[in-house]
């Protein structure tokens, strides 16, 4: 069985999740998709033709410092991020920093414990990129964003989120690398310790198949011109250093690299 843990110099990285999304049709969650394509992965299809996302989370032991990077979707089929965490060793209390790579539902779900109010790391500072929180709280996003109003703008009220600007050291061994498109802010983490590195995708890709069907956008990207692009140079950066990857949607534990087998850039999940 893949190993939920992988470290990457002197950083130690836990996968942890929120469960799974419900069971979709890929031909609508990719709309410039046919199904014919996606049976060319037996792996990712089921046998009704359709996919499930994971609500995946890592977190992250750097410089005495625990981050949690993105927090579920709370309400999501079997959402039990904190559970998760519990078993395998890591109480939400100890969380220091609350990375969120960008602020969308699914990403944001356990900021605050819906039963309590409160927030759910409650040690924790939570960090977010400008430029998306920027986007999410114009007047008219946030007035269609009741995911921000429930779990964002409780965190600016309790003065507990941080925003930070492109290329912010979260630690000396992690650094924000923007990767835009999916969302006007979105924000990778880049793992740079003792001479290894690991990459925090975040959602500049959704499913395995967009290894080789880079073009392929979700339905969820708000800015289709320019998550494509930046889709199609993360990910040759990330074949052609080999670099170790962390994928949220991507079946568990969501650690692989792209990798070139045949002509062909396919996801291999270690
Ligand atoms: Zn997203």
């Amino acid at each position: 069985m893949a190993s939920n843990t992988i470290t990457v110099g002197n950083v130690e990285v836990l996968s942890v999740k929120d469960g799974f999304s419900a069971k979709r049709d890929p031909t609508v969650t990719f709309p410039e998709t046919d199904i014919a394509q996606w049976r060319e992965f037996p792996s990712i299809l089921d046998s009704n033709d359709e996919i499930q996302s994971r609500y995946g989370s890592v977190v992250i032991r750097s410089e005495g410092k625990l981050l949690i990077v993105d927090t579920g979707m709370q309400t999501a089929t079997g959402g039990k991020l904190l559970d998760d965490m519990r078993g395998k060793g890591v109480a939400p209390e100890d969380i220091d920093i609350v990375f969120l790579t960008h602020l969308h539902p699914d990403h944001v779900g356990w900021n605050i414990d819906l039963s309590t109010g409160k927030p759910a790391f409650p040690n924790a500072r939570y960090i977010a990129p400008r430029s998306d929180y920027d986007y999410w709280t114009q007047p008219d996003v946030l007035a269609q964003a009741e995911h921000v109003r429930l779990h964002v703008m409780p965190l600016t009220e309790l003065d507990l989120l941080d925003l930070f600007e492109d290329g912010h050291k979260v630690t000396d061994e992690l650094i924000t690398v923007p990767t835009p498109g999916h969302t006007p802010g979105h924000t990778s983490l880049l793992i740079a310790s003792a001479g290894e590195r690991a990459f925090i995708l975040g959602d500049v890709a959704h499913s395995p198949a967009q290894a080789h069907y880079t073009d392929w956008n979700p339905m969820f990207d708000i800015q289709p011109d320019i998550s494509r692009p930046t889709r199609h140079r993360v990910l040759d950066d990330l074949e052609n250093e080999g670099t170790l990857v962390s994928a949220g949607h991507f079946p568990d534990p969501g650690f692989g690299r792209f990798v070139r087998l045949e002509g062909r850039r396919v996801w291999q999940g270690i």
